[in-house]
Parts: structure tokens; sequence; C-alpha cells
């Protein structure tokens, strides 16, 4: 039977890109040798990295005085590495769930954080919209997709002060001014690659303002003077990443991404907000997700959600189970997942509200 790939990450890539790098795991470049037996050092790799990084700059559309990095240690190491390369004296963050809270907790041992906002009352399910940044803040830290709670802020904070992201569940889900960020970062296995890259986009003249001692690995110049070469990056994770970035391009770049995304993700919530059973657990629209949608049984029903989630398993769907913090169901759409399998998911759950 078709599996429908619902998980919120490691997630769905596209077969475009599982193919390629099924075929270079076998034959790299036509070198007679695995992608996993070759030198990063090989000029046939250093070809990926270049196309992967210039490709991530077209797409993104970064303006000059920008690097992209691929590194390791997954967006976990970036909460850590922001501050340190970033935080001279204080910053701001948004208090918008697990993720942001991670980051607020590793910046803390760098400088003052002042959290100048938090949903944490409603457990997380909406975005706080009442908050100043103060002006004398190094930067103003958010997670744009909060893969956990189904909340997104799909438009670039206007704060006054320079913008730092974690954008690990939707990047490439919409047109963004990187002119106003001083870093963008993400776990690439939501949208991009496996598991075992991390991007960063930096802008350069951010760099070099702190005057704390940084270990090596753990400074962002370190990357941009090698150009994600200090040390062996991720070999295979970007491999696939410049896969999906041609794919991505092929289909007509960020904006045409959107308007999938957009289109999965309304076909799924207003399924959801006219269905008699399930209900939608981010009550106002303009704060849903369009990569993770989560939803519940509405307590008249919820015996059945057992029930449900069996019967949507056994027809092919996959990954829908909530976190544990919000329980229920999560359907993440990320980029690759085809708008076929939101349709599936959509007859599955009628079909089980008719039944019962
Ligand atoms: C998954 C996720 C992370 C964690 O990424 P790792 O690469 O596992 O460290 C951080 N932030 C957001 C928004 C995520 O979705």
């Amino acid at each position: 039977m078709k599996k429908h790939n619902f998980y919120a990450g490691p997630s769905i890539l596209s077969q475009y890109a599982i193919r390629n790098t099924a075929d270079a795991v076998i034959n790299f470049a036509d070198m007679g040798l695995s992608l996993l037996e070759i030198s990063h050092r090989s000029k046939q790799f250093q070809a990926v990295v270049d196309e992967a990084t210039a490709l991530f700059k077209e797409l993104l559309d970064i303006p000059e005085g920008y690097s992209v990095l691929f590194l390791g240690g997954g967006a976990s190491l970036q909460f850590a590495m922001v501050p340190m390369n970033l935080l001279a004296k204080k910053a701001a963050y948004l208090d918008t769930g697990v993720w942001a809270n991670k980051a607020i907790k590793e910046a803390k041992l760098f400088g003052d954080v002042d959290v100048v906002a938090s949903s944490k009352d409603k457990n997380y399910n909406y975005i706080p919209r009442d908050y100043t940044v103060p002006a004398d803040v190094d930067y103003f830290h958010y997670t744009s997709n909060n893969t956990i709670y189904g909340t997104e802020i799909r438009k670039d904070p206007e704060v006054g002060v320079r913008l730092v992201a974690d954008m690990s569940s939707d990047i490439f889900t919409r047109p963004v001014d990187v002119s106003k960020y001083d870093l963008i970062y993400g776990g690439a296995q939501k949208n991009i690659a496996p598991s075992g890259v991390t991007f960063v986009i930096v802008r350069d003249d951010a760099l070099g303002h702190v005057d704390r001692v940084l270990p090596t690995m753990l400074n962002y110049k370190t990357h941009i003077d090698k150009g994600s070469m200090f040390n062996t990056p991720p070999v295979l994770p970007i491999f696939t990443a410049l896969q999906t970035l041609r794919y991505y391009k092929e289909l007509g770049g960020v904006k045409a991404l959107e308007k999938l995304d957009l289109e999965k993700a309304e076909t799924l919530y207003n399924a959801i907000d006219s269905s008699k059973m399930f209900q939608a657990t981010i009550p106002n629209h303009e704060d849903r997700s369009i990569m993770n949608v989560c939803f519940v049984m509405k307590p008249e029903y919820a015996e059945l959600e057992k029930p449900f989630f069996d019967f949507a398993t056994e027809n092919g769907m996959v990954g829908i189970k909530g976190h544990r913090s919000v329980g229920g169901f999560r359907a993440s759409l990320y980029n690759a997942l085809p708008l076929e399998s939101v349709k599936a998911l959509v007859a599955c759950m009628k079909e089980f509200e008719a039944k019962h």
C-alpha cells in the first residue's frame, strides 16, 4: 500500500533527492566509487558544496556580504553558537515553545537575555503579538515555525533591531528578506536533507564584535574562511541537500513552493475546521503553521482518538501521532509531501467520520 509520510523530522524528501542519493551511494560523479568513500577534498565533492552554496543564495535571494555554511551539530548546537558569536551584552528572545526555550537557555550562558513575550500560558497555541524589543539588544531571536505546537511566524518581524531566526522547519517555504537578519539557521532534516547537516546563513559583518574566547570549531569565522571545509563536513547530507535545492529550483523556487504549501495546508485545515469530530489546536488562523498541522478529537469524541490513529495507520498514513506535549495528531506537510497525500489523509478522516 502507498505510504503517506507525515513525519515531523527527519521527514519526507523528494523522490528526486532520494534516487539521486541512492545512485551516488553506488557510483558518485562517475568516479567508480561510492559517495560514502570519497575524499571531501576531491574536486567532485568540492563541486557539490559550491553548487549547494550557490543555489542556497540564489533560491533565498541572499544579498552580498553573507556566507552560507554547512555544519554539524544540529540546530541545537546553533542555540549555543549564535549567542557565543553574536551576543556581546544583551539579546531579546521570543518564547514560542520547546525549541525557543532551548535557545533561550543557551543564550543565558553568554549574556543578558530579555524574553520579550511568551505564549507558555496557553501551551504555546498562539504567537505573542504585543511586545516591544529594546533598541539596545544585539539581536532579536525567534523561531519561525514551532514544529511541535504548529504555530508559525510567516512575516519577518518588524522590531527595529537585527534578527536571528531558527528556520529549521520552514526554510524554503516563503521569501525571506535576508537583509534584515544577522543569522538564520536550521537543521536540514525537515525540508532539505537527511539529518547530519545544519545550514547557517550569516552576515559576515555581524561577526567579530564579542570579546570572549571562541573555540576554533565554534567560531563561524573558521568555517567561513574554509568554505565549510575546515574539517570533514557531512558529505552525504550535503549531497542530498544539493539534490533538494536543484529540485526546488526546477519547481520554480520559494514562491512556487509557498503556493503549493499554502494549498496543502488550506486543504487540511479546511477539512479539520468543517469536521464534526476533529478540531485544530491553534485557534487563530493567522498563527497556524503551514508545515505542521496539529489537531485533536473534539471532547465528545475523545475516546475515538486511538481508533482513528489505527484506522489512519491501516490506510497508509505514517507519522501523524501528535507530539507528547500537545497530544492528538500532527501532520507535517513539508515541501516534498505531495498534495495527493494531504487529500488521502482528508479522505481517511471523512471516511472515519462517516463510520462513527
Ligand atoms: C527539529 C528542530 C530543532 C532541533 O534540531 P536538531 O537538528 O535536532 O538539533 C530545532 N528547532 C526547530 C524549530 C526544530 O524543528
